[in-house]
C-alpha cells in the first residue's frame, strides 16, 4: 500500500488569548511586551493566602465567542484545578474548566474543493495562561507577565482530513474571533496556538487510529508542514507494522519534522478538581442575549452579502472576506467601480502580498477608493492588466493618486490599432526567425514576437490586440 491509500484524521485545540485590559483573575496588565516580570502580583504569582477573583469581561468574551462559533452556551459552568508541576506555572496548578465548559457543541464552515464543510466544534472553555520560558545560552528564565493570561480553549471535532482543510479552519476561526473583536490572534504573539491531534488510517476504514499531540504551532506554514511530516510519519510506521504510540510530540521548525516529547498525560494525570476558590459561574438569560446584540456582521454573512450585493461568485467571495483588511478595502471600493468582479480578481491577487494575515498594513491607504479607479480603468480597457495590478500595489504602499501616476508615468494602454500594427511589423521584420518557426507551426514563436512588441511599448499595448493583429499580417 502507499501513502495515497491513507488519510489523516485531525483534531485541533486552539488557545486563543482573550482581547482584555486585565489578567483573569488579578488586576494586572494583560499588554504584550513588557519588561519582563513587570506585570505580576501575588494572584498571579500563586503566592498562599491569595484569592482569585473572575474578570466578567473574561465570561462576556468567553460567551461571545461560543455564541459566534454557533455553540450552546452553559448557563451553569464551574473552575477546575487542573494540577501540573512545571517551572512556568508558579502555582503549581493551572485554573481551567474541565467537565463543565462554557460552550459545547458548536461548528463553523471552511470552503474545500468539494464544497462547504462544517467542522465541528466540541467544546470551548475558558482557562489562564503559564508563563514564558526563555531559553538562552545562559539556561532557562522565566517571564511570569504571560501567568493569568484569559485564555480560551476551542477544541474541535475530529473533523479534519487534510492539511489545507485545516488552515482552512484556523483561517475561519481567526477571522471570525477578529470580527467579533474577542481576540487579536496576532499568532507570531502567540495570541493564537494549535495543538493539532492526528491520526491516519485506510481510506474507507470508519475506525480512527492513535493520535499523536503537535503543541504549540502559531503559523500558518507550520501547521501545515507539521501535518505534512506527521501523516507521513505515521503512515512509514504503520506499513512497517510499527503501533502508534499515544504521545505529544514537537514540531522542530528548523528541520521540519516532529520529535517525541512524552507520552500523553491521562486525566486523572492532572488530579482535577472543582476550584474552592471560585463560586460557580451563572449566566442570565439577559447576560446572553446582550451579548448577542453586540455581535457583528460575521465572516460567512458578510460573503453572503457580498455575493448576493456584487455578483461576486464564492469562491471570490470568500477569498476577500478571509482578510478583515481587504474585506474592508473592497468595500470601501466598490462603490466606485462600475467593475465589482474584476475589483475583487486584483484584490485577490495582489493585497493578499502586501496585508498578509500576520501584518498590519504597511501604509494606511491613504484613499482605499482609489482601488476602485483601478478596476475602471482595467474595465474600460484604458490600461494593461500588468499596470493595474502594479497600480493596487502602489496605492497600498505608496498610497498614489491613480489618475495622476497614470498621466505622470504615461501609462495608458496602447489601444490604437495603427500604432499597434506598425509596432508589429517592426518587430516581424526584426525577427526573420520568428516568423519562419511561426509559420512551420510553432506557436510559441508568436508568444516571442508578442513580448518583443509589448517590451516595445513598455508593457502598455493591448495585449489582445496585438496578438490579434499578429496572427493577421501573419497569416498573409
Ligand atoms: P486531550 O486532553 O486528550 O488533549 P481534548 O479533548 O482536549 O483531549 O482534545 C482532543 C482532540 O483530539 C480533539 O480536538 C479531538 O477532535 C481530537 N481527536 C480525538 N481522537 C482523535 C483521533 N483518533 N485522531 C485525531 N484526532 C483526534
Ligand atoms: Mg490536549
Ligand atoms: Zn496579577
Amino acid at each position: 500500500m502507499s501513502i495515497a491509500d491513507y488519510e489523516s484524521v485531525i483534531g485541533l485545540e486552539v488557545h486563543v488569548e482573550l482581547k482584555t485590559k486585565t489578567k483573569i483573575f488579578c488586576g494586572c496588565s494583560t499588554k504584550f511586551g513588557a519588561e519582563p516580570n513587570t506585570q505580576c502580583c501575588p494572584v498571579c504569582m500563586g503566592m498562599p493566602g491569595t484569592l482569585p477573583v473572575l474578570n466578567k469581561e473574561v465570561v462576556r468574551l468567553a460567551v461571545k465567542a461560543g455564541l459566534a462559533l454557533n455553540c450552546i452556551i452553559e448557563k451553569n459552568s464551574k473552575h477546575d484545578r487542573k494540577n501540573y508541576f512545571y517551572p512556568d506555572l508558579p502555582k503549581a496548578y493551572q485554573i481551567s474548566q474541565y467537565d463543565k465548559p462554557l460552550c459545547s457543541k458548536g461548528f463553523i464552515n471552511i470552503e474545500t474543493e468539494n464544497g462547504t464543510k462544517p467542522i465541528g466544534i466540541t467544546r470551548i472553555h475558558i482557562e489562564e495562561d503559564a508563563g514564558k520560558l526563555i531559553h538562552n545560552e545562559n539556561g532557562t528564565l522565566i517571564d511570569c507577565n504571560r501567568c493569568g493570561v484569559p485564555l480560551i480553549e476551542i477544541v474541535s471535532e475530529p473533523d479534519l482530513r487534510t492539511a489545507e482543510e485545516t488552515v482552512a479552519y484556523v483561517q475561519k476561526l481567526k477571522n471570525i474571533l477578529e470580527c467579533a473583536e474577542i481576540s487579536d490572534c496576532k499568532m507570531n504573539e502567540g495570541s493564537l496556538r494549535c495543538d493539532i491531534n492526528l491520526s491516519v488510517r485506510k481510506k474507507g476504514e470508519t475506525e480512527f487510529g492513535t493520535r499523536t499531540e503537535m503543541k504549540n504551532l502559531n503559523s500558518f506554514k507550520f501547521i501545515k508542514k507539521a501535518i505534512e511530516f506527521e501523516f507521513a510519519r505515521q503512515v512509514e510506521a504503520v506499513e512497517k507494522g510499527e503501533k502508534i504510540l499515544r504521545e505529544t510530540r514537537r514540531f522542530d521548525e528548523v528541520c521540519g519534522k516532529t520529535f517525541s516529547m512524552r507520552s500523553k498525560e491521562d486525566a486523572a494525570d492532572y488530579r482535577f478538581f472543582r476550584e474552592p476558590d471560585l463560586p460557580r459561574i451563572e449566566l442570565s438569560d439577559s447576560f446572553i442575549n446582550e451579548i448577542k446584540t453586540e455581535i457583528p456582521e460575521l465572516p460567512d454573512e458578510k460573503k453572503a452579502r457580498f455575493m448576493k450585493d456584487f455578483g461576486l461568485n464564492g469562491y471570490d467571495a470568500e477569498m476577500l472576506i478571509s482578510n478583515r483588511v481587504i474585506a474592508d478595502f473592497y468595500e470601501k471600493a466598490v462603490n466606485k467601480t462600475e467593475f465589482p468582479k474584476i475589483l475583487a480578481n486584483l484584490m485577490i491577487s495582489e493585497l493578499p502580498k502586501i496585508f498578509t494575515d500576520e501584518q498590519i498594513p504597511k501604509t494606511e491607504p491613504i484613499n482605499s477608493e482609489f482601488y476602485g479607479e483601478v478596476a475602471d480603468y482595467l474595465g474600460k480597457n484604458e490600461i494593461t492588466s500588468g499596470t493595474a495590478k502594479m497600480l493596487m500595489q502602489k496605492i497600498a504602499t505608496d498610497g498614489i493618486i491613480p489618475h495622476i501616476y497614470i498621466d505622470e508615468n504615461n501609462l495608458r494602454q496602447i489601444n490604437d490599432e495603427e500604432t499597434i500594427k506598425k509596432l508589429c511589423l517592426t518587430e516581424i521584420e526584426n525577427e526573420p526567425k520568428s516568423v519562419a518557426d511561426y509559420k512551420k507551426g510553432k506557436t510559441t514563436a508568436l508568444k516571442a514576437l508578442m513580448g518583443k512588441v509589448m517590451r516595445a511599448t513598455s508593457g502598455k499595448a493591448n495585449p489582445n490586440l496585438v496578438q490579434e493583429i499578429l496572427e493577421e499580417l501573419l497569416a498573409l
